[in-house]
C-alpha cells in the first residue's frame, strides 16, 4: 500500500491554522480532550451529518429521526444497565500516578495480537503480571489492581442542596431512540420493520481519552436502530454491515484502509456485534459499531417503565416485542477518519509542494470560492459571491496572489475556484478551477450553479 503523508500532527497543526479544530478552553490553558470545531470545522461536521442523515433517514425507506432530551429519568440508565456495568478495567500506575485501562495496555504490548474482550479482570491482571506489561508514560512496573470504573458523568439537579436528584449526562444517545419506539410507531403509523435514528451529543468519563478527536469526553453519536422481528434479525444484521460499508466507501475512504472486525465477546444481551475498523494515523481502531440487541432494550423498558412495548401487527394481530439492529457511528471519530482520509501533500511539477484535501465535494466546508483576479474586479466578484450563497456554502478571497489564494483553499479543500477575471465583463464566464485535477474551463453564473448542484451532490 502506498505511504501516506497524514500523521497526527499534521492534522492537529492544519486544524488548529485553518479553523477547523482548537483545543477546547485554550486561553485558559486548555480543557484536556476537549475541543471546539472552528468556521471551517462546523461546515464540515454539519456536512458529515447531513450526509448521514440523508442516507439513514431521507432515503431510508421507513425511518424516521428524532432529537430527545440529554437529561433522561435515571430509571433509563438503570433498566439499560448503564449505572451497574457500563464501566472500564481500570489501572493506576503506583510510580507516575497516570491511570490506564487494562485492556488497552494489553492490546497495544501484544500489538493486537491478544484479544482482551475475551479476557476476564483476573485473567487480564495475570496477564500483565506474566508478560510485565510497562507503564506506557514511565517505563515501570508498579500497578494497581483492576478497579471498575463507571463512565457516566453525573449531576444533579433540584432547587436546593438537600432536595437534589442524581441525574447522568447521557453516554450514549440509543436511549432516547428506544424510549420513544411507541411515539415514533403510533404517529408515522410505521409497520414493523423501521428504523428510529437520532444525532446529539453524549458523554463519557474515559479514563484514556486522547488521540486528538477519536476519543473524547464529550462527542456526537449518530445512531440508528432498527425494530425487527424475531427470526428476520440475522438477515438485517447483515444488511446493516453492507449499508454502513457502503456510506464510508460512498464518501470516498478507500476500501484497503477500511475492514470489519467481529467481536469475539457479545454482550450478555447481543446476538452479535462488529465494528467497521478505519487505519487512523495512529493505527487500526473502531469507527463504528453495529449490533443485533436482540429484544433486550425494550423488554427492559417495559419491565423497568411498567409501559407495554409491545408491538401489534395490524395484518394478523401478532403481538412481539421487536428485535434492535443498532448502528452507531461518532460524528467526531468519522471527521478524523475524513479528515485523515483526505489529506494529502503532492509534490507538483515546478518541484513545489501543495497540502491538498481530497474531501467528498458534499464534505467540503465550501462547495467554492470565489476569488477577483485583481482587486478592481471585486464588485463582480462579490455580485457573483452573493448569487452563490443563496444556493451554497462558499467563500470569497481577494487578498494574495491568484496562486496563494488557490493553495489556501486546496488546504482547507474547496473544490472548486471560480476566478473573476476580465473576461468576465466580456462574455460573464469566469474560470472554474477543479481542486483535484487543477484544470480550469469557463462557465457563467447560470452554468455554475447547475455545475456545482451536480459535482457536489451526495
Ligand atoms: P470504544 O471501544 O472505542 O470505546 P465503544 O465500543 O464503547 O467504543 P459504542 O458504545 O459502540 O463505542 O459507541 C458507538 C460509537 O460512538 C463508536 O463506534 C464511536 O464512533 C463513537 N464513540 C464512542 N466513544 C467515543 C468517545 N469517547 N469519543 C468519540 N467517539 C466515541
Amino acid at each position: 500500500m502506498e505511504k501516506r503523508a497524514v500523521t497526527m500532527d499534521k492534522l492537529v497543526a492544519l486544524c488548529k491554522a485553518r479553523g477547523i479544530i482548537f483545543p477546547g478552553s485554550e486561553i485558559y490553558g486548555g480543557m484536556g480532550n476537549t475541543w471546539d470545531y472552528g468556521p471551517v470545522g462546523v461546515e464540515i461536521k454539519n456536512n458529515i451529518k447531513r450526509a448521514w442523515w440523508k442516507r439513514f433517514v431521507q432515503e431510508s425507506e421507513n425511518s424516521y429521526g428524532v432529537d430527545a432530551a440529554i437529561l433522561m429519568n435515571s430509571r433509563v440508565w438503570e433498566a439499560s444497565g448503564h449505572t451497574t456495568s457500563f464501566s472500564d478495567p481500570k489501572m493506576d500506575c503506583k510510580e507516575c500516578k497516570s491511570r490506564h485501562r487494562a485492556d488497552t495496555l494489553i492490546e497495544a504490548h501484544s500489538k493486537g495480537k491478544v484479544n482482551p474482550d475475551t479476557m476476564s479482570n483476573a485473567e487480564m491482571e495475570a496477564y500483565i503480571q506474566e508478560h510485565r506489561v510497562n507503564c506506557p508514560i514511565c517505563g515501570k512496573f508498579n500497578w494497581t489492581n483492576i478497579r471498575t470504573f463507571n463512565l457516566m458523568f453525573e449531576t444533579s439537579r433540584g432547587v436546593t442542596d438537600e432536595n437534589q436528584n442524581k441525574i447522568y449526562l447521557r453516554p450514549e444517545t440509543a436511549q432516547g431512540e428506544f424510549v420513544n419506539f411507541l411515539n415514533v410507531q403510533r404517529t408515522t403509523r410505521a409497520k414493523v420493520p423501521f428504523g428510529i435514528a437520532q444525532i446529539g451529543k453524549a458523554f463519557r468519563n474515559e479514563i484514556t481519552p486522547g488521540n486528538f478527536i477519536f476519543r473524547t469526553i464529550e462527542f456526537e453519536q449518530m445512531e440508528h436502530q432498527w425494530f425487527c422481528k424475531e427470526g428476520t434479525d440475522a438477515e438485517f444484521y447483515t444488511e446493516y454491515k453492507k449499508r454502513a460499508m457502503q456510506f464510508l466507501l460512498d464518501l470516498g475512504f478507500k476500501q484497503e484502509r477500511l475492514r470489519f472486525h467481529d467481536h469475539d465477546k457479545l454482550a450478555h444481551y447481543a446476538k452479535a456485534a462488529c465494528d467497521i475498523q478505519y487505519d487512523y494515523p495512529m493505527g487500526w481502531s473502531e469507527l463504528n459499531g453495529i449490533h443485533n440487541r436482540t429484544d433486550y432494550d425494550l423488554s427492559r423498558h417495559q419491565e423497568y417503565s411498567g409501559k407495554t412495548m409491545t408491538y401489534v401487527d395490524p395484518m394478523n394481530g401478532e403481538r412481539y416485542i421487536p428485535y434492535v439492529i443498532e448502528y452507531s457511528i461518532g460524528a467526531d471519530r468519522l471527521m478524523l477518519a475524513v479528515l485523515a482520509e483526505a489529506y494529502d501533500e503532492e509534490t507538483l511539477e515546478n518541484g513545489e509542494v501543495r497540502n491538498v484535501m481530497h474531501f467528498h465535494p458534499a464534505i467540503a466546508a465550501y462547495k467554492a470560492a470565489v476569488l477577483p483576479l485583481q482587486k478592481n474586479l471585486a464588485p463582480q466578484a462579490k455580485e457573483l459571491y452573493a448569487r452563490l450563497q443563496k444556493v451554497f456554502s462558499v467563500t470569497y478571497d481577494e487578498a494574495g496572489s491568484i496562486g496563494k489564494r488557490y493553495r489556501r483553499q486546496d488546504e482547507i479543500g474547496t473544490p472548486y475556484c471560480l476566478t473573476v477575471d476580465f473576461q468576465t465583463a466580456d462574455d460573464g464566464t469566469v474560470t472554474v478551477r477543479d481542486r483535484d485535477s487543477m484544470e480550469q474551463i469557463r462557465l457563467n453564473a447560470e452554468q455554475v450553479i447547475a455545475y456545482l448542484v451536480e459535482k457536489t451532490a451526495f
